[in-house]
């Protein structure tokens, strides 16, 4: 008798070989057989129609803080994720010397947009060390299983102090600390070790993460330590300028140590084909002895512009401002009111933000969302272009927009993976056989960005929906969430559905699995605002043998740990 069996359901078992129909028997934590007809079991889900995968293994998060208060770790956990991987980016909460809290929430807050009142309420700060942070992450139950990674940012502030923080170069005794740190870190169970160099990412005080212009001595003597150990990844945010330079450390540094590392790739719009040239650049190291492994998104970096996110056109000025306050209804109705509206269309003002600036500059690349959202806009459907076909203002146009769905209708502004206003380069990122899906950000740009339901957008779009150009095969893609994901993070005992694997397992109804549109709510600590995008059609996430998730609802269960380090088969 087998404690679950998933009946008749069409099984991708995240190998990428085709997709077919069968039994999914598991006993305890593990996956007992897969496929033919297995025998009782004490419980039994009807799978007849869904599609039955592994949990999808998301390696790009930013739930460094949420994993020390929230058990579930949504938006990801709604979209069938059942490992995450945290501590991206160079940034994170240990090691944390006690006087440097406060440092480290505006840290988080600057680069990743987590509101710093909400970590301030809701980190307990149980640890110093890093391998006191792992204990406490470890002490809390959870449905999902995690894995944390240790950031430059905090080791370099922690060894260097000022010194480190406002990114001053490391001595050849702070770089020997450093790799000290990172090795009991790593020792301890972390995944790998995380860098930013990319000016995008700067602390609440406009600084830079510590770490951004760090020589290659200090790369490689930190790196050097992953090679020693033979494990752990070194992932990093960068700007990659000069490209030549970054890619030529990036080579040594992974060929000397046999470490992958894993740089963030995105198409930007001044220079629309570097991404090419760097995926050209990273196959030419790898065939020379290293692992470099761009990261690529399946949709672009969007901005979500609305009326209770962080940015819009009329954020600032005067008309607006005075009804800013206003809960959300009353601030819609005022808006509509004629007499309003020509006022706050008549103003100017300075923008006080840098992505205000960037909304205003950006009428041609702004879409209304929509509900379902529509993350493939033609550039016709523009605000610019539509403004000039209907003869209006463009700000009248967005401002008429703002105010549907009752004020929850967003405008798109995809900043990154867009210059050519559709998802052929994103296509070819995807399908390169050196590339790894990532950057979903969970848990991160709560005021501006939702893409933790990447995952699902996977299926519904790549897979279902796409019109504007190739789709892409449904085992490929259920493959490059989990399969490839966890083996770059030597996750070896999930990812796959076969007999001895976790029994990870996602019950999908992939006719109806649909994302909904992102909305914003303020449940983080202190009453914090987040986007949060929700999905329907996911009808059951198991983690380790237990039902998580049911129809998009947690069951209460919190069978998910802390990963420890890499995984064995
Ligand atoms: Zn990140």
């Amino acid at each position: 008798m087998h404690d679950l069996v998933i009946r008749g359901g069409t099984i991708v078992d995240g190998t990428g070989s085709s997709a077919r129909t069968g039994d999914v028997a598991i006993d305890g934590e593990r996956i007992a057989s897969v496929g033919g007809k297995a025998g009782p079991g004490r419980r039994e889900i009807d799978a007849a129609g869904l599609l039955v995968t592994p949990g999808w293994v998301d390696i790009h998060t930013h739930y460094d803080g949420q994993a020390t208060w929230d058990p579930y770790l949504t938006p990801s956990s709604w979209h069938g994720v059942t490992t995450l991987v945290m501590g991206n980016c160079g940034v994170g909460f240990a090691p944390a010397k006690p006087d440097r809290h406060d440092w480290l929430i505006g840290l988080m807050e600057g680069v990743e947009d987590i509101p710093g009142t909400a970590l301030a309420e809701g980190i307990e700060w149980q640890w110093e060390s890093f391998p006191e942070y792992l204990d406490a992450l470890e002490r809390m139950p959870r449905a999902l299983d995690i894995g944390a990674q240790v950031p430059h940012g905090a080791v370099r502030a922690y060894v260097m102090g000022e010194r480190g923080a406002k990114n001053e170069p490391a001595t050849a005794d702070d770089i020997v600390a450093m790799a000290a740190i990172v090795r009991d870190g790593i020792r301890a169970g972390a995944l790998g070790f995380t860098t930013s160099r990319t000016l995008l990412h700067r602390a609440v005080d406009g600084e830079p993460v510590p770490g951004t212009f760090a020589a290659e001595d200090e790369l490689a003597g930190i790196g050097r330590v992953l090679g020693e150990l033979g494990c752990g990844v070194l992932e990093m945010a960068s700007d990659l300028m000069p490209e030549d330079g970054e890619l030529a450390w990036m080579g040594r540094v992974s060929a000397s140590t046999g470490r992958p590392i894993t740089f963030a790739l995105l198409q930007n719009d001044i220079d629309r084909d570097q991404w090419r040239r760097l995926l050209e650049a990273s196959e030419r190291a790898n065939a020379s002895g290293a692992r470099l492994v761009p990261q690529v998104s399946a949709r672009p970096t969007g901005v979500l512009v609305g009326l209770e996110s962080k940015a819009h056109p009329f954020i600032d000025r005067e008309s607006y401002r005075a009804i800013a306050h206003l809960p959300l209804a009353e601030r819609v109705a005022r808006m509509r009111d004629p007499e309003l509206r020509r006022r706050i269309l008549g103003e100017t003002a300075t923008p006080t933000q840098p992505i205000s600036w960037l909304v205003a500059r950006s009428f041609h690349k702004l879409f209304r969302l929509g509900d379902p959202p529509d993350y493939e806009p033609a550039a016709d459907d523009s605000v610019a272009a539509v403004a000039v076909r209907e003869h209006r203002n463009p700000e009248e146009v967005i401002y008429d927009i703002l105010l549907e769905r009752d004020g929850r209708e967003f405008l798109y502004l995809p900043v990154l993976n867009y210059a050519d206003f559709d998802f052929e380069p994103i296509r070819e990122m995807l399908v390169h056989p050196q590339a790894i899906l990532g950057l979903s950000d969970g848990g991160a740009h709560c005021g501006l960005i939702c893409d933790a339901g990447t995952p699902t957008l996977l299926l519904t779009h790549w897979v279902r929906d796409r019109r504007r150009g190739a789709r892409l095969p449904l085992e490929a893609m259920v493959q490059m969430q989990t399969q490839r994901t966890a083996a770059l993070y030597g996750l070896c005992d999930r990812g796959t559905l076969a007999p001895g694997m976790k029994a990870d397992v996602n019950l999908i109804d992939f006719d109806h699995l649909a994302l909904s549109a992102p909305e914003v709510v303020f449940d983080l600590p202190a009453n914090g605002r987040r986007l949060v995008q929700k999905a329907t059609g996911y009808r059951a996430t198991v983690k380790s043998g237990t039902v998580i998730f049911a129809e998009g609802e947690p069951t209460g269960a919190l069978p998910g740990r802390l990963l420890r380090g890499a995984q064995s088969a």
